[in-house]
């Protein structure tokens, strides 16, 4: 026993362990909050007894996977953490193109097991983020316009729920709680194995960009957004526009590179270019290429918008984004494969978003803080317009308002349904939370 803890496999740390203010840390340097219990499971056992503990000691309860939620849900302030840190594993079956994936894996790991098959499935863009927090809340990457989701590619997950039990959920077994688990984040319980199902999807891949003045950018702009939507699926275009930075408009390419020419030829069309960058790379190196920017650690804060249409007013304001002091915002397109699913099909809500908006920055002075979040607000607000939504992953801790935002009325309904069945006294609340019906 430590304290009145039962026995773990993994470790237990406290306040004076070495260690600890390593391990409380998490993506967004802004998080400072001290747990009086950090349990680091070596496995299912271990997370089961941790929810129980947690209980009888009567400790709010925080789940960190990779770390990566912005508003740092894992760490709770006095309470109980449970790590998944060390819960890793990835099997792959080639055969049955399935992926066996621990609840607190990084996508890196799931990347690096399938692609020596030349098979993946769809994830984030960035190698260090916790699949865990990504799939729970549906989980989009560059492969989504052609295969769906994370979430869409879910065949199953073992689950320990409020009450400390292991179920599975699956389209049979529990399918309300499998319903949910498919974009509902957190909510219902703590996922330590993911099933995924694999894909041909090769190890190819090319990115493209120019760089064009955003003060005469309005037209490029204009005629990408259009490109964006008819283009194949294995395009997913991007635009970038930072403080004092140029505005860059291209696309990221899974499969073979040959085949992107005629979007090349397109995209050279947009107007007089700045710069050019057309780079053919392996898909292992696409998902790790933004590691180093997206780096644990920094300050962050960012603000985010689900948009259909985009009209010349939105794309002013967009290209107005140029002339703050902080700030990157893109706009990455959706559609394909996301916009294929039947909206009630799983928990995830916006499947008829055009784009997802986002606005960003990072620093390491607190002194800073305040300035920087007010001026990624004051950038957001001017896309708010046209704004469909939100995705949950994206949000930070904007309260029941952001959560019924990210979810719809008809999934938010549903989704508080399904939390009545398994956690009933909201033991996972911290989180986007969805209160019991
Ligand atoms: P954590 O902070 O560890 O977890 C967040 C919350 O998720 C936890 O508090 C818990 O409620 C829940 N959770 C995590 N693991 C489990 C589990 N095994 N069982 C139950 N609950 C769990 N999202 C995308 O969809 N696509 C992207 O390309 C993408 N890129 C990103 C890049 C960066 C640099 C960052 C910071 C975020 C990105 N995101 C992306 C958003 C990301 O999906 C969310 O931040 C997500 O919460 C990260 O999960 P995590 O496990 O790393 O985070």
């Amino acid at each position: 026993m430590i304290g009145q803890l039962p026995t773990f496999e993994g470790e237990v740390l406290t306040p004076d362990s070495p260690g600890y203010d390593a391990a409380r840390a998490v993506w967004n340097g802004a998080v400072d909050r001290r747990p009086a219990y950090i349990v680091r499971c070596a496995g299912t056992d271990d997370v089961r007894a941790a929810v129980r503990a947690a209980r009888e000691l009567g400790l709010p309860l925080g789940v960190r996977g990779g770390g990566h939620s912005a508003a740092g849900w894992g760490v709770p302030e006095g309470g109980l953490m449970v790590d998944l840190s060390r819960m890793q594993g990835v099997v792959v079956d080639p055969g049955a193109r399935t992926a066996h994936v621990q609840g607190g894996a990084l996508l890196g790991a799931l990347d690096a097991a399938t692609q020596p098959y030349g098979l993946g499935t769809p994830a984030g863009i960035v190698s260090h983020t916790g699949i865990g927090g990504l799939a729970l809340g549906g989980g989009v990457g560059w492969l989504s316009r052609q295969i769906g989701l994370t979430c869409d590619n879910a065949l199953g997950y073992e689950v320990v729920t409020a009450d400390g039990d292991l179920v599975r959920a699956t389209a049979e077994e529990h399918p309300d709680l499998f319903w949910a688990l498919r974009g509902g984040g957190g909510n219902f319980g703590i996922v330590t194995r993911f099933d995924l199902r694999l894909h041909d999807v090769g190890t190819q891949a090319l990115t493209a960009g120019i760089d064009l003045d955003p003060a005469d950018g309005l037209d490029a702009l204009g005629t990408w957004l259009a490109l964006a939507q008819e283009s194949p699926r294995r395009a997913t275009h991007v635009a970038d526009v930072s403080a004092h930075g140029p505005l860059t408009l291209g696309f990221v390419w899974v499969g073979p590179p040959a085949d992107a020419a005629p979007w090349l030829g397109r995209l050279d069309a947009l107007g007089p270019q700045l710069a050019r960058r057309v780079t053919p790379l392996s898909y292992l190196d696409l998902q790790a290429q933004s590691d180093v920017p997206t780096a644990h650690g920094y300050r962050r804060y960012a603000k985010s918008h689900f948009v259909r249409e985009l009209p010349d007013a939105g794309l002013e304001a967009f290209l107005a984004h140029a002339g703050a002091d902080v700030g990157r915002a893109s706009l990455v397109a959706y559609g394909g494969a996301v916009a294929d699913v039947d909206p009630g099909t799983t928990a995830f809500a916006h499947r008829d978003a055009w784009f997802e908006y986002d606005v960003g920055a990072r620093w390491q002075d607190p002194a800073e803080d305040e300035r920087n979040v007010a001026t990624c607000r004051r950038l957001a607000a001017t896309i708010e317009p046209w704004s469909v939504g939100v995705y949950v992953n994206a949000l930070g801790a904007e309260g029941a308002d952001g959560v019924r935002r990210a979810y719809g009325a008809a999934t938010y309904a549903r989704l508080r349904q399904v939390k009545s069945a398994w956690d009933p006294d909201n033991v996972f609340r911290l989180n986007q939370n969805v209160p019991p019906a």
